[in-house]
């Protein structure tokens, strides 16, 4: 039954990307993210099978019916992420429905700001905007450990990306992390709280620094959010067990 579940959320999942990404897409450019799916090259609407999750993309076989255009291969690949992503929560945490749907709107958050950091490398204020208060509320009310541990997340993910932002600018004389970074880490604060916030940062920097260095010959800024989404899931799943085993050695 649980496995049934697993994939119905699965198919639930990638129905929801594929609006995120729309989403993610569109509102850096002031677009409406409402109305039909067209094709980015010459504006056709794109046929219903085509808006399936990540059998859309087949379906079409890959390109716009009336163009031609290639459609990128990025949005199944994007889809099919957010869809075990949050099958794999659901698995993870189905003892606990209220930290689930928790996870699910944080997830929510970050595949829109993922992709729309990736597109046009920005985080949009609206997006962190509309998630802050239903984060803020949902955290306070169901913390972690407790609703001191929340605010402080939130305030020291601030305080600590825009210390970074800070340094980064004086050490390399240009703009290392968007003033959008550094908001959506007091989001990411709350949602993680204090004890596994530096921890989610160390992670996305590791990785950034790794990963980084290949695409800084391939591109010119490195978008950095989807780093930071995976420091956050790491924090978030392996955090606390390393937290104890790191205290135990004292
Ligand atoms: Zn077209």
């Amino acid at each position: 039954m649980d496995y049934l579940i697993a994939f119905i959320i699965f198919l639930y999942g990638s129905i929801l990307t594929s609006f995120y990404i729309l989403v993610g897409m569109r509102l850096p450019m002031k677009k409406t993210v409402l109305g039909r799916s067209e094709c980015d090259a010459c504006g056709a609407v794109i046929p219903w099978f085509g808006l399936v999750p990540i059998l859309g993309y087949f379906l079409v076989r890959g390109q716009c019916a009336t163009c031609e255009t290639k459609v990128s291969i990025k949005y199944p690949a994007y889809e099919l992420v957010g869809g075990l992503l949050f099958a794999l929560s659901y698995w993870l945490m189905r003892d606990n429905m209220v930290e689930y749907a928790i996870v699910s709107i944080m997830l929510s958050l970050m595949i829109i700001v993922t992709v729309s950091d990736l597109e046009h490398r920005i985080v949009p204020d609206r997006v962190l905007l509309m998630f802050l208060p239903i984060l803020l509320v949902l955290r306070v009310l169901f913390p972690l450990t407790n609703w001191v541990a929340v605010v402080l997340g939130g305030v020291l993910g601030f305080g600590i990306m825009y210390l970074l932002a800070i340094y980064g600018q004086k050490r390399f004389k240009q703009e290392a992390l968007g003033g959008g970074d550094i908001k959506l880490y007091l989001l990411i604060g709350l949602f993680l709280e204090v004890q596994l916030v530096f921890l989610s940062l160390f992670f996305a920097s590791i990785f950034g620094l790794l990963i980084g260095q290949f695409l800084k010959k391939k591109m010119t800024h490195v978008p950095f959010v989807p780093f930071i989404f995976v420091g956050v899931i790491l924090a978030y799943l392996y955090g606390p067990a390393l937290m104890q085993w790191y205290l135990g050695l004292f």
